[in-house]
């Protein structure tokens, strides 16, 4: 299946809603995804967006067509999409979400029946049958039904309040106040149930999912700014803000101050690494700070390839308690194998109960860093050439470690520089971190130079 500005990747396929991703090609992406999945039920959940109620017609028809039997949770979290999944015993799941995408994106993550992200292989099977055509129709006696189900926000809520890690006595004691903006998401019912029955005192911003999103929907400090008012307004303990899907949540202080995504994984890693043991695990574009944060705990931290479903399988492969992305991604296993922005709500509310410490006094326990993220535009250069630039990168960074766990990664005593090559665009995306400003600047600039010399030299 060649469609122009759809999007496929390992965990599913994405685009901009008529513009790559419509009804039929929806359908068809289902249907392959349903015969390929064999015998079974297949979970269907969708965040917000306004294209939601489209797409989940056109995926269920598929899936039905296909002869799978279809549970349809309605508007979940895309971690109540996996949760389902193993607790239904199902063949997989579909949650349709472009996660932080504009409003006008829309997507497919797609599910095996562990309730966690295709891995590259199971995505390369998956792929293959795609692109050798039509999916196969069952007969009418073979079609399958839909059944509807409610219940999952709240079981989901179960789940989370069962884990040890979580403390709802100890955090209805503490008598804590909090703003959650959830963007108009996915995640404002399930966030309900969840903190009512912690008895934390909510001001809700766009909780209602309507899919209209009142902002920029990715959780970055950019984006955080009401959220931070009215932390301060409130006079709140903390602000939460969770992503379209709620996979995803990054915090604001006590003062209105967003602590950034990654201090926002940090800081559970520190408070739950000890309770747990064993070793963290991250992918390769995650804060330094974690290191500093596992070596305090006596651990160790493994780093995989960027892209959820890797951190998922080396967790599960190792055994590791604790985990997740940079991005706020948390990961425990033991309640969910995938990112969960409700779990880290509640770790962060567990967190602030049990040490009786602030949000800031939690987050000045993780290293301070600087982090750069930055593009390199190579028109008219070619895969092979971009390939090659890369290749003779670390030469001009004698003193570095190379790690090509994921792209190419240099490590310095400063920090890191990461640089991958998109797959998408003629650009090379780099990503570094060190202690200061100064020190990040320095990293990018002579990246960038080298680059920039191999580049000239190339053409
Ligand atoms: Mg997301």
């Amino acid at each position: 299946m060649r469609v122009k500005g759809l999007i496929f990747s390992v965990s599913g396929a994405r685009g901009i809603v008529g513009q790559g991703i419509d009804a039929v090609v929806l359908t068809e992406l289902a249907a392959h995804f349903g015969s390929w999945l064999g015998e079974g039920t297949v979970v269907v959940g969708r965040d917000s967006r306004i294209s939601g109620e489209m797409a989940r017609g056109a995926v269920t028809a598929g899936l039905l067509g296909a002869g799978r039997d279809v549970v349809d949770l309605g508007i979940v979290p895309t971690p109540t999409v996996g949760l389902a999944v193993r607790k239904l015993g199902a063949a997989g799941g579909i949650q349709i979400s472009a996660s932080h995408n504009p409003a006008e994106w829309n997507a497919l993550k797609l599910m095996s029946s562990r309730g966690i992200f295709l891995t590259a292989q199971e995505g390369a099977n998956l792929k293959a049958r795609i692109d050798a055509g039509r999916p196969e129709f069952v007969g009418a006696f073979d079609v399958g039904s839909r059944t509807r189900r409610q219940d999952f926000p709240s079981v989901h809520v179960d789940e989370i309040l069962a884990s040890p890690l979580v403390d709802a006595e100890a955090v209805r004691e503490r008598g804590l106040r909090c703003v959650v903006d959830c963007v108009a998401g996915a995640g404002g019912p399930t966030a309900r149930i969840l903190l009512e029955r912690l008895g934390v005192k909510v001001s809700w911003l766009h909780d209602g999912p309507t899919g209209r999103f009142p902002r920029n929907p990715e959780p970055l400090p950019e984006n955080l700014t009401e959220l931070g008012e009215t932390v301060r307004e409130k006079k709140a303990d903390i602000g939460f803000a969770l992503d379209p899907d709620a996979d995803r949540v990054a915090v604001v202080d006590e003062t209105g101050r967003p602590i950034g995504e990654e201090v926002t994984l940090a800081v559970v890693v520190d408070f739950v690494l000890p309770q747990v043991g064993g070793d963290v695990v991250v992918n390769v574009s995650t804060t330094m700070a974690i290191e500093a944060v596992a070596e305090r705990h006596g651990a160790k931290v493994r780093r995989t390839p960027v892209g959820e479903v890797n951190v998922t399988e080396e967790m599960l492969r190792c055994g590791a308690r604790i985990g997740g992305e940079g991005n706020g991604g948390i990961i425990v296993p033991a309640v969910n194998p995938g990112r969960d922005g409700l779990l880290g709500i509640a770790l962060w509310l567990t967190a602030l109960a049990k040490t009786g410490e602030k949000v800031s006094g939690l987050a000045g326990r993780i290293p301070a860093t600087v982090m750069r993220k930055e593009k390199i535009e190579l028109k008219g250069l070619t895969d092979d050439q971009v390939d090659q630039i890369l290749e003779d990168l670390p030469a001009g960074f004698p003193e570095a470690r190379v790690d090509r766990t994921d792209g190419l990664k240099l490590l310095t005593d400063e920090g890191w520089v990461h640089v991958r090559r998109s797959n998408t665009e003629p650009i090379v995306r780099l990503l570094a971190e060190a202690g200061t400003e100064t020190a990040v600047d320095d990293l990018v600039r002579r990246a960038r130079d080298l680059v920039g010399r191999s580049a000239a030299a190339g053409r």
